[in-house]
């Protein structure tokens, strides 16, 4: 297929197939502590995003057991990576972090650390633990941008402007660490224009993976209320094949595309629900590009 698939890159890079371990940091989020906000963005379910992971009562040792005891069946031999997921992993003292991510890259099956977080939960002090880490073994860092537009991010109470979102690619990229970018496709109000304006930005900036997310509309968020509103509506899959083979031709070759779609908690899925399906619907992807002859970096600029 004509993109760079996160399997591509780990086989690349790792010489190996290579799986993700879902930890649990035990930390929350300051759009939802009252720091900034206490419902969260508005998408973001009770579980931070992130609702797979092992209870943060354990070590991190024992939580990495754990996650691989549940794969054992499926693999054997394997290499992983160590995923704190849910809420803003960089929400807590740097001597806790510290404890955690250490535990987590000295592990001998650990070969990345990936952090998913904000760009204003960076201080100097932790950016600098992980530039540490990332000498020992690689470290990704994940920001949750979702989107470029100034309207929409306000709508979803993303909490922090792009000026604040640049400081902290350009002071991880400092210090070699991986940038993936998260990307929502489908929020209300935006058009296709709006959304190929954010992937364009987000290619601007060289980062080195994206996460290209259906929006979903999950129990108990306010999204819900307003999309029972009928304030707006979820794409169709089809709507959203098209739009994710446009952005994927507007992102630079060398851009590693983590997500295709999403994979939301079944229970908590209100819309749409075709995407439930998640077998179904990466071979609808798979065929349309295809189809399509897609072709990631189609519409970049020569340099990529
Ligand atoms: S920053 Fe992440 S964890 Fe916090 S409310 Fe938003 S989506 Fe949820």
């Amino acid at each position: 297929m004509g993109y760079y698939s996160l399997n591509r890159y780990l086989k690349e890079t790792f010489g190996t197939k290579v799986y993700k371990l879902a930890l649990n940091g035990g930390m929350t989020c300051p759009s939802r502590d009252g720091t900034l906000g206490s419902r969260g963005c508005i998408f973001c379910s009770a579980g931070g995003s992130g609702d797979f992971a092992a209870p943060a009562r354990n070590s991190i040792t024992e939580q990495i057991e754990q996650a691989k005891a549940k794969v054992a069946d499926k693999i054997k031999d394997g290499r992983y990576i160590a995923y704190f997921q849910a809420y803003t992993n960089t929400y807590a003292p740097v001597e806790y972090l510290e404890k955690i991510f250490t535990e987590a890259v000295y592990h001998k099956e650990i070969v990345a650390l990936s952090v998913a977080t904000r760009p204003d939960c960076l201080p100097e002090d932790v950016l600098e633990l992980l530039g540490r880490l990332n000498q020992v073994k690689p470290v990704w860092v994940e920001l949750g941008l979702q989107t470029v537009k100034a309207e929409s991010a306000a709508y979803i109470r993303r909490g922090y402007d792009l000026e604040c979102f640049e400081r902290a690619v350009a002071a991880l990229k400092e210090r070699g660490i991986s940038v993936i970018v998260h990307i929502i496709l489908g929020l209300p109000g935006e058009t296709k224009d709006d959304m190929l304006k954010t992937v364009e930005y987000v290619g601007r900036l060289h980062v080195q993976g994206v996460k290209l997310q259906l929006l979903h509309v999950l129990k108990g968020t306010d999204l819900a209320e307003d999309y029972n509103l009928r304030l707006f509506r979820t794409l169709t899959m089809e709507e959203y094949i098209e739009l994710l083979i446009d952005c994927i031709e507007h992102l630079p070759r060398d851009v590693v595309i983590h997500r295709l779609t999403g994979d939301g908690p079944k229970r908590l899925l209100i819309a749409p629900m075709w995407s439930a399906d998640k077998k179904k619907v990466l071979n609808a992807i798979k065929q349309r590009m295809e189809e399509r002859g897609c072709v990631q970096g189609r519409y970049c600029s020569p340099i990529h």
